[in-house]
């Protein structure tokens, strides 16, 4: 059986640490708002150094999920759910225990695949719980992609340039999100540059669009217009600014998450002349489909016009943030807020 402890956290509506030795689960879900609906954001699976680096991820996380629904318009809160272990020992009964886990909470916590849990885990926790939309929404990865697709229309609008046929972009990371990514700015007749750690990813991304490969480390030294993270987060800092900076790029646009190592690095961008889609701003569209589950069932086209409103939300930021100096996260964050603290 599973036993619930209530962590008092400032700032958070509830956290709830999980433990059931029998199943091998020791795990948390953070509400850190609830104030536009259910919270809403996956569930991660991370080998963490310590109790204290899982909670300190799993706050940090629901966070950044508040401000990231808020911002795309979408009726939820922010959660996130982490589980301490080596996600490739994951069996049945603990991801079952952690189903009740979300169940335990009835239906104020949402959940989905993140990092170290994938779509099939999600079918093991569904026999415990309802409340896990991507079941019937589908892997959010493209969605993701073609959320950052239009995010990267609207940089260009920003920056003047026309069209996307001439623009090159260097895409780091060619996963789930950055190889379908890849495809829609090749078909559109950028020019892209990629790298990743694996090879075979590379190797498909070659094979399927022609794109052009460099090692992991020159990625930041290519001359592009556009730098596309889409590996992992915290690879913005002053060293990569400078980096960039000094190979032409003008913008930085890409789904990772947390991509800056720090939130002041936002002004540093700003002061380079660097434009930033903020990451939770451009990368919604995962959480966009997930939110596209209705009570009447799977809504595409409140999906598709959502996946647009990326576009015109982006706008908004880089408007703002012209008009009032203020780096585009700032800007991005009051928007959220506006919407969330209400
Ligand atoms: P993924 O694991 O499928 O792909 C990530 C790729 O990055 C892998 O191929 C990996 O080998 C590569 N990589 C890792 N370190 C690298 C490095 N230093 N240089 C180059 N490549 C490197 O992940 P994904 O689902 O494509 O997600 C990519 C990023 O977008 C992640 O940060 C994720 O959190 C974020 N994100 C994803 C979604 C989604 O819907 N999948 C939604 C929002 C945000």
């Amino acid at each position: 059986m599973n036993a619930y402890r209530e962590l008092k956290v400032d700032g958070y509506e509830r956290v709830l640490e999980i433990e059931n030795p029998a199943a091998g689960l020791r795990a948390w879900i953070a509400l850190h708002n609830t104030r536009l609906g259910p919270a809403l954001g996956g569930c991660r699976m991370w080998n963490y150094a310590s109790r204290e680096a899982a909670i300190e991820d799993v706050l940090r996380l629901s966070k950044a999920m508040t401000y990231k629904n808020a911002l795309a318009g979408l009726d939820f809160g922010g959660g996130k759910a982490t589980i301490w272990g080596d996600s490739r020992q994951k069996t049945e009964p603990l991801l079952e225990t952690m189903g009740e886990a979300v169940e335990y909470l009835h239906g104020t916590y949402v959940t989905a695949e993140d990092v170290g849990m994938s779509f099939e885990d999600m079918k093991v926790f569904r026999r415990k719980t309802r409340h896990i939309p991507s079941i019937n929404a589908g892997d959010p990865a493209p969605a993701t992609a073609r959320g950052i697709f239009n995010g990267i229309q609207a940089v260009c609008r920003q920056l003047g340039i026309r069209d996307l046929s001439g623009l090159s972009v260097a895409v780091q990371g060619t996963g789930s999100v950055g190889y379908v990514l890849i495809g829609l700015l090749m078909k559109s007749g950028c020019r892209v540059t990629a790298s990743d750690l694996n090879q075979d990813r590379l190797k498909k991304a070659v094979k399927d669009y022609g794109v052009t490969t460099v090692g992991v480390d020159e990625i930041y030294d290519t001359a592009c217009d556009i730098f596309s993270p889409c590996a992992l987060g915290g690879i913005i800092n002053a060293a990569t600014i400078e980096r960039l900076s000094r190979a032409g790029i003008k913008a930085v646009a890409g789904s990772a998450n947390n991509q800056l190592a720090e939130d002041g690095l936002a002004d540093v961008l700003r002061e380079r002349g660097i434009l930033y889609a903020p990451d939770f701003a451009i990368n919604a569209g995962g959480v966009i489909l997930l939110a596209g589950e209705t009570p009447a069932g799977f809504d595409r086209e409140l999906v598709d016009k959502r996946l647009e409103g990326i576009g015109p939300t982006l706008m908004r930021i880089f408007e703002a943030s012209e008009k009032e100096h203020k780096s585009t996260v700032r800007i991005a964050n009051e928007m959220a807020e506006a919407r969330f603290k209400r």
